[in-house]
């Protein structure tokens, strides 16, 4: 059970203020790809999503993209991006995301982890002994694979909510 409860909890990525990521330490972001950061459907990075990670560059934060999925799509989505990625991650295993944080240089006292799921990401990062962001599905399509593992996710998601263990961001102090 400990190793499925988030540091904190939020809608999506997209709300979440600079300034929590300043009065936290954070310098780097560790984001998921699927229903995290955009659809699965989405083969490029949107308008907004581009906004989105330019600006918290300009402010400091690196923001880095691990994905399960494997293949092109991965490569020309973070590469339209411009920033570092992994794909076919193997979340929740922990031992390719480890390399790719070493390889990338990341601090992992600073380094916050954001995903949608708790059976691959939450896992994943409890696993990694980093922070952790647990966010809601971007949109309410998942691919099959996701599904699966949805009917998990769905029950001890709202066994943690019930139990007060899902900490939203801005309710933190
Ligand atoms: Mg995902």
């Amino acid at each position: 059970m400990k190793k499925f409860i988030p540091t904190y909890y939020a809608k999506n990525v997209y709300e979440v203020s600079l300034d929590f990521y300043r009065k936290h330490g954070i310098k780097t972001l560790l984001i998921d790809l699927d229903n995290t950061l955009a659809s699965y459907r989405d083969r490029e990075p949107s308008a907004e999503t581009i906004k989105f990670v330019r600006n918290l560059e300009t402010n400091g934060i690196r923001v880095l993209l691990a994905s399960n999925n494997s293949g092109k799509r991965v490569k020309r989505y973070a590469e339209t991006l411009g920033i570092p990625y992994i794909a076919g991650a193997r979340k929740p295993l922990a031992y390719k995301m480890r390399k790719f944080l070493k390889n990338e240089g990341v601090d992992f006292n600073s380094l916050l982890m954001i995903g949608d799921q708790l059976l691959t990401d939450v896992f994943c990062a409890n696993t990694l002994g980093v922070k952790i962001m647990l966010t809601d599905k971007l949109v309410n399509e998942d691919q099959w694979t996701t599904r699966i593992n949805r009917l998990i996710d769905r029950p001890l998601r709202k066994r943690l909510q019930r139990k007060g263990k899902l900490k939203e961001w801005n309710q933190n102090d």
